[in-house]
């Protein structure tokens, strides 16, 4: 029945782009490891939330990806997914070397919340994730960094103070290979367009880039033209 609903509601996404991959059904079509899908099990996520079921095999095929889906409707693991499997992939971070994979927030609240998800996962893919925002002390978080990190999770604002204080590997992102931005409405109406623009700019031109949106406002769509390149496009139910 709970497949049948999903189906249902797949009916109601809206794509653009080409050659986009065909949703799943079940978490296990992913292609995910055994130790992520029982860490899903656990936490009681037994199907995928159509935004998940259309975005995973998106991002997992290494498309850069705008999707869009109101507030609610799983997109944390849409994207957190698809970036566990990224680290998997990657040589563990030494210590003092950057991070393979960056989300921006645009508030230290859903930065934590994101970070919170993460760490669910670490054990099972042995991945180190390190949380930075603003007002508070940046030397802990500085400290934290330099002990090697695979996913670094941090508010535009704190980013940029990172990078500025670069002192040549603390914050260097020369190892980022896929780059998220969450909430990217509110973080366009909070004024963080230019802060996303420069932290981009320091990062590898052929990195996997993916945006989450719970609207797609005109200038939400310019700010993914300049970011994306031959995005997928998933607007989820209504949205547009
Ligand atoms: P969004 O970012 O779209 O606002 P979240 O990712 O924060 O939504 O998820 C909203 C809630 O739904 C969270 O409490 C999360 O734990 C829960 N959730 C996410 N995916 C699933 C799933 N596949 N099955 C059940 N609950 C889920
Ligand atoms: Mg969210």
């Amino acid at each position: 029945a709970d497949v049948a609903k999903l189906r249902r509601q797949l009916g109601n996404i809206r794509i653009r782009g080409k050659r986009c991959p065909k949703p799943i059904t079940d978490f296990s079509q992913s292609g995910l490891s055994s130790a992520v899908l029982d860490v899903l099990r656990r936490a009681g996520y037994e199907h995928p939330t159509p935004i998940q079921a259309q975005g995973i095999p998106c991002l997992m095929s290494g498309r850069d990806v705008i999707g869009v889906a109101r507030t609610g409707s799983g997109k944390t693991l849409a994207f957190l997914l698809p970036v566990l499997r990224h680290i998997a992939l990657q040589p563990r971070a030494g210590p003092g070397e950057g991070p393979a994979a960056v989300v921006i927030a645009p508030t230290r609240e859903l930065a934590i919340q994101i970070y919170g998800e993460a760490k669910k996962f670490s054990k099972a893919v042995q991945m180190k994730s390190v949380c930075a925002y603003g007002g508070s002390g940046v030397k802990d978080q500085i400290a934290e960094l330099k002990r090697g990190a695979d996913i670094v999770i941090c508010t535009p604002g704190r980013m940029i103070d990172l990078l500025a204080m670069n002192s040549g590997r603390i914050s260097n992102l020369r190892r980022v290979t896929f780059v998220v931005l969450d909430e990217a409405d509110r973080m366009f109406d909070m004024g963080f367009e230019p802060q996303l623009t420069r932290i981009v700019e320091n990062i590898r031109p052929d990195r996997q880039t993916v945006m989450f949106s719970a609207t797609f406002p005109a200038q939400v769509e310019k700010l993914a033209r300049k970011i994306l390149q031959q995005p997928l496009e998933i607007m989820v139910g209504g949205n547009s």
